[in-house]
């Protein structure tokens, strides 16, 4: 479902992302893991066109991106702007809107939807993410964790084929971090495609099916959990192993 060729991706003279090949199958759940700087929240965002790319294609359920520029690629960007979601280590919800306000937004704006059917979904998703109780609460007034509940509800509205999750958990404490946890175990569990970028070492043994090592803008090990945490291949990746302990 996402097959990325070749990706580089530089800022300036820095060669970020050095040719990065990758696929996810429809409902495959991937971590990436790999040493801070090492280009991960990068590659998450080019995935998710929010980052110009140098070299490579991008193919995700049928369209093509290219770093060529053009009308042709304004459209391919846009088609995979709905097929990927992404949720973010700071939440980035409307601060001045209701939680429901916030995951009708671009099934409204976007999707075209009907207002009427929009809050109907939109209540189902927030039930399922276990915060309907909060629909006309703003933002503000939230835990963090229970913010990127929300976040994952407004990810989810968008019906997108992967959802792409960066650190998704770093900003919170223990007892959240749990909650939000449970949410994407039950996501996966569904069937919901998705790449995690995350510390938590949990999820990566008992939810990935497929892990990958980042080290300074390549790929240098992928495997099952099994096989990456038990019998690692790549120096890097043992090494990162050892001072993830
Ligand atoms: P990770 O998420 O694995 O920690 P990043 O993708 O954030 O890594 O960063 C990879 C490299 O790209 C780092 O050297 C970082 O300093 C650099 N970088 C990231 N974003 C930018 C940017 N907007 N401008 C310039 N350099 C950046
Ligand atoms: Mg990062």
């Amino acid at each position: 479902m996402i097959k990325l060729t070749g990706i580089v991706k530089r800022y300036g003279s820095q060669e970020v992302l050095k040719g990065v090949n990758m696929s996810v199958a429809r409902g495959e759940v991937c971590v990436l893991l790999g040493p801070s700087g090492g280009g991960k929240s990068t590659l998450l965002r080019t995935i998710n066109g929010l980052e110009e790319f140098d070299g490579g294609t991008i193919e995700i359920s049928g369209t093509t991106l290219t770093a060529a520029t053009g009308p042709d690629h304004q459209a391919a960007l846009l088609q995979i702007r709905r097929k990927v979601g992404m949720v973010f280590q700071q939440f980035n919800l409307f601060p001045h809107r209701t939680v429901l306000e916030n995951v009708i937004e671009a099934p409204v704006h976007v999707l075209k939807q009907s207002r009427a059917l929009a809050v109907e979904k939109a209540k189902e998703l927030l039930e399922r993410v276990g915060m309907l109780q909060k629909c006309n609460a703003m933002p503000g007034s939230l835990s963090g964790g229970q913010q990127q509940r929300v976040a994952i509800a407004r990810t989810l509205a968008m019906q997108p084929d992967a959802i792409l999750f960066d650190e998704p958990t770093s900003a919170l404490d223990p007892n959240t971090t749990a909650e939000v946890i449970s949410v994407m175990q039950d996501l996966a569990k569904n069937g919901q495609g998705m790449i995690v970028v995350t510390h938590g070492m949990h999820f990566a043994k008992n939810v990935a099916h497929t892990v990958h090592i980042l080290h300074s803008g390549a790929i240098v090990e992928s495997g099952s959990p099994q096989q990456v945490f038990e019998n690692p291949s790549h120096e890097v990746t043992k090494h990162f192993l050892s001072d993830s302990r």
